[in-house]
């Protein structure tokens, strides 16, 4: 990113995860490709998966399903209390509802996963074969994705010399950083990988990721590679909660579309870059080759019009 990275002083480059083919893309495809390979080999017919109101994971999953010929239905929680009508209906909403999927809303703070398994139950009672899939596909099988990625990044630089000193994405349910870090140590390489978080306090974050990569360890077959010490997570730029846009994060998404021709979202890639960005200006990155490994979200940012004032781009010439 060269017009970024004179900007910052800092040599930076991407990992356009945004171009992952599947409806507009994102991280989730990686970890899709293995969670609905699973739910192929059990023989599902339908699959259940829960996020927040403009779930890009959602959005991600209900897009594999059409090209599998799978029913989907979505639980979404409303985590913001946003009443904006792009909010809820437009932005990955829309498309969730164009890919053929079904979705039900749920108020803040509603225990998800359980709402889903009844969810799943009442479907099974009605015939179905349901694979279920946790918020943000975070679990072992999907963190595999990110194991994949590792090797992927780590060839890539091979090929084309690059040294890579750091890693920087945005975190949330933990299953990328999980399957990078078990990726990165799995290969015995030394790249180090921050995580800017978008929901949880810092312990909470790395505990999180550092439990799931333990267990993508195990399936990967390579148990207790990742010490804790390899996980590290950033929660400084979180704002006041998830999904609720910042004003780094708003300037994060400036920058990148100016700069770069690169859209981010508010809710993830957004604070993500915010991170990255503030960072480097107070020089955490000195003489470093940075990856910010784009995990994608653009697909949210008609939902989130209203947290964008472009008065002063309508001009008469
Ligand atoms: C889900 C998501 C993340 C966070 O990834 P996790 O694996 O859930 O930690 C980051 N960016 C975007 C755009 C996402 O949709």
């Amino acid at each position: 990113m060269k017009r970024l990275s004179e900007a910052l002083g800092v040599d930076l480059w991407i990992k356009r995860d945004d171009c992952t083919g599947m409806s507009t893309g994102g991280n989730k495809t990686r970890k899709l490709e293995f969670l609905m390979a699973e739910a192929l080999e059990q023989g599902a017919d339908m699959v259940m998966t829960q996020g927040a109101t403009q779930t890009n994971h959602g959005r991600q999953t209900a897009a594999f399903a059409a090209k599998l010929g799978f029913k989907c239905h979505i639980l979404l929680e409303d985590r913001t209390s946003y009443d904006d009508a792009n909010y809820n209906t437009n932005g990955n909403v829309l498309l969730d509802h164009l890919h053929g999927a079904t979705t039900e809303k749920f108020p803040g703070g509603h225990d998800m996963p359980a709402e889903m398994e009844r969810a799943a139950e009442k479907m099974r009672a009605k015939g179905h074969r349901v694979y279920v899939i946790p918020g943000g596909g975070s679990n072992p099988t999907g963190a595999l994705g990110y194991v994949n990625c590792a090797f992927e990044l780590l060839a890539q630089a091979n090929e084309t010399g690059l040294k890579i000193d750091r890693v920087v994405h945005a975190t949330g349910s933990s299953g990328t950083q999980a399957g990078l870090v078990t990726g990165l140590c799995a290969m015995n390489s030394a790249v180090p990988v921050l995580g800017i978080g978008t929901r949880a306090p810092q312990p909470k974050q790395e505990q999180m990721v550092y439990d799931l990569a333990c267990k993508t360890a195990e399936k990967l077959g390579c148990p207790g590679v990742v010490k804790r010490e390899d996980v590290m997570a950033n929660t400084d730029y979180v704002g006041e909660g998830y999904g609720l846009p910042t004003q780094s994060g708003i300037e994060a998404i400036r920058m990148f579309a100016e700069l770069e021709g690169i859209l981010l979202d508010p809710c993830y890639s957004a604070k993500g870059a915010a991170g990255l960005i503030d960072l480097a200006r107070k020089g955490a990155f000195k003489d470093e080759t940075v990856v910010f490994l784009h995990t994608g979200g653009a697909a949210a940012l008609g939902g989130y019009d209203f947290a964008f004032d472009n008065t002063d781009r309508w001009v008469n010439l």
